[in-house]
Formats: C-alpha cells, sequence, structure tokens
C-alpha cells in the first residue's frame, strides 16, 4: 500500500524465471535482453481495481520483491541486478535516490547481494534487506543506506530440515514488521523452505520466536503483519510424493497463541504457487499476488459465505473480491 492507501503491485511483464535465467554462478544470463521496457509497478484503487497510475518502466531486470514505507519511499528488490533500489514516490519514480549493491554483480560482502528478495522499513527508516536466494542472511541499514549490520546462516539443501535452529535460513524470501505503540519491534522472516516465519528483536537482531505449523506446511513464500496476527501464503509441498497434503492457501497465525486460526483461499480458483502477500493495518483487506497465473486476488473480512463477490480485469490482472473468515 502507498501513502495514499492505493494498492501498488509489482510484476515482471513477460520475463520468467526458469532454469536459463541465470549461470552456475548466478550471473543473470540475459542481460542483453535489456530492462524490462513497460511499466513494472501498477497503483491499482482499492475498491474498484482500476489502474490509476504506474511506473517502473526501464529499470529493472528480474524484479522480486516490492515495500513502500510511510514516508512513501519505495523500495525493490531485482534478483538480476543484485541490487535494492529505492524511489521517492513523492519526487521522482524515474531514478532510483538510493542504489544498494553493485549492478549484475552477485556477491557475499557488505556492499552486495546475490538475488535479494524483500526489504522492511521500521518507522525511523531504518531498513531490513533479505538475501535472499544464495546468503540467506538479513542486512540492516540506516535510512541513509549505511550499513548496520547482519545475520544469518544458510541451511537451504533443498529439502526442509526436522529441527533447524533459530538465525539459519533457507531462502529468507519477505520481510514484515510487527511494530505497535509500547513493545519492542520485530523484524518477521519468511524462511521459506524451512515452512517457518522467524522473528527478531528488530534492534538487537536477537531471536525471539518463530511460527511453524503442520496445517500450513514446509514452504511459506510470504509474510504480512496485522493487528496481532501474521498473515502468510504457503507453497506446494517440493515431496509429491509425501503423503501429507498441504493444500496452497492463505493462513492466520495469531502471534500470542501460535496457532493458525483462519484459512483462506479463492472458491473458484486453485491457487498453485502465490508469491507474495499484504494486508491492511486493520486486518479488514489482505492482498495475494499469485506468480502462475498473473492472479491477484483481494480478500475482504466478511460473515464467511466465502463467495465471489466482484471479479475485476485489469489488463493481464484478475482481481476477485472474495469473503473469509
Ligand atoms: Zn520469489
Amino acid at each position: 500500500m502507498d501513502n495514499n492507501e492505493n494498492l501498488a503491485v509489482l510484476h515482471r511483464d513477460d520475463r520468467i524465471w526458469d532454469g536459463s535465467t541465470f549461470t552456475y554462478d548466478n550471473q543473470f544470463a540475459h542481460r542483453d535482453w535489456g530492462p524490462i521496457k513497460v511499466p513494472t509497478v501498477l497503483v491499482l484503487n482499492r475498491k474498484t481495481g482500476r489502474v490509476l497510475s504506474n511506473w517502473g518502466a526501464n529499470l529493472f531486470f528480474l524484479p522480486h520483491g516490492l515495500t513502500i514505507d510511510r514516508r512513501n519511499n519505495a523500495y525493490v528488490t531485482d534478483v538480476a541486478l543484485h541490487q535494492v533500489l529505492r524511489f521517492n514516490l513523492n519526487l521522482t519514480t524515474a531514478v532510483p535516490d538510493l542504489k544498494l549493491g553493485e549492478e549484475f554483480t552477485p556477491g557475499r560482502m557488505v556492499g552486495r547481494f546475490c538475488k535479494p528478495t524483500s526489504v522492511a522499513v521500521l518507522a525511523s527508516g531504518d531498513f531490513f534487506v533479505a538475501d535472499g536466494y544464495c546468503n540467506a542472511r538479513i542486512l540492516q541499514y540506516t535510512a541513509g543506506g549505511q550499513f548496520i549490520r547482519q545475520w544469518g546462516k544458510n541451511t537451504f539443501t533443498g529439502q526442509p530440515l526436522p529441527v533447524t535452529p533459530a538465525n539459519y535460513f533457507a531462502i529468507p524470501h519477505a520481510l514484515t514488521l510487527y511494530e505497535e505503540p509500547n513493545i519492542k519491534p520485530q523484524l518477521c522472516v519468511a524462511d521459506r523452505e524451512n515452512g517457518r516465519v522467524q522473528c527478531f528483536d528488530a534492534y538487537s537482531t536477537e531471536f525471539i520466536s518463530q511460527y511453524h505449523s503442520p496445517v500450513i506446511g514446509n514452504r511459506i513464500f510470504s509474510v504480512a503483519y496485522a493487528k496481532g496476527n501474521l498473515y502468510v501464503v504457503n507453497g506446494p509441498e517440493i515431496d509429491q510424493t509425501s503423503d501429507i497434503y498441504h493444500e496452497v492457501k492463505g493462513f492466520v497465525i495469531n502471534m500470542t497463541t501460535g496457532e493458525v486460526t483462519s484459512k483462506f483461499g479463492p472458491t473458484n480458483i486453485n491457487m498453485t504457487s502465490p508469491h507474495d502477500i499484504a494486508v491492511t493495518k486493520d486486518g479488514s483487506e489482505i492482498y495475494i499476488a499469485e506468480l502462475e497465473n498473473n492472479h491477484l486476488f483481494k480478500f475482504v473480512a466478511g460473515n464467511g459465505t466465502n463467495k465471489p463477490m466482484v471479479p475485476v480485469t485489469n489488463g493481464e490482472y484478475n482481481l476477485t473480491i472474495i469473503k473469509f473468515d
């Protein structure tokens, strides 16, 4: 959501990420394609689904995550560029006012990223970067872009571990902040292939707690926070021969009890690869972006009749409004 309460959606036009996208050493294999030429960010009216404006043409090669902070700065991670780019939406979307990482140069040292996935921004303006597909670490920066610290170790083996220690990640894929008055803020990380959300003290970065449920399964793609709850989307189990079947859905986790209190999804279509989730501050509206079919779903808190209400089509996006409990 931007500062006008509109919904901003990031997409990659016709670019897909497959086995030929990167070389064995994580270099983007298609630099000659140039940046994506169409606007990659669409700003939608949340009620009508109508596109109000767009930006982000000729900037990104394979953008992955979009975060807008309370000062109307937009942070985009690009896994091909191995960079994080920040745009002041009040000034211009043509050029970033901050660039972190070295263009097309993956790395583990501070100053480089390797396929960074997501950004979360504290009220102070300090921000965190999840880095990402290869490095499995979180980095913290000042609002001005000065490196503060980093943590996290890689456990990505392609298979979830039976017990994974705290501070280890298998693709930290999305970030959200648990910020409430009179409570120390927490940074919560969708630890994707470990199927859990890990939460850390956002000041000291000490591990606080983790959320995992057999109901959700072993893959959690994204996480968002509102009103004491974590909202997550899972993904299909990698081990298809497993006799444990997990539906691909959205879930609500109560942070106090750790219990899954709600499960929701569209009734007229099966989700296969939900990639990102967003929720309004009051928890009344949830948005899910799905990679596979270019779907954007909106769920509104309602009476549980769970019927599709207003399908709206916007170019390649289908916005379906569905009630959930
Ligand atoms: Zn991803």
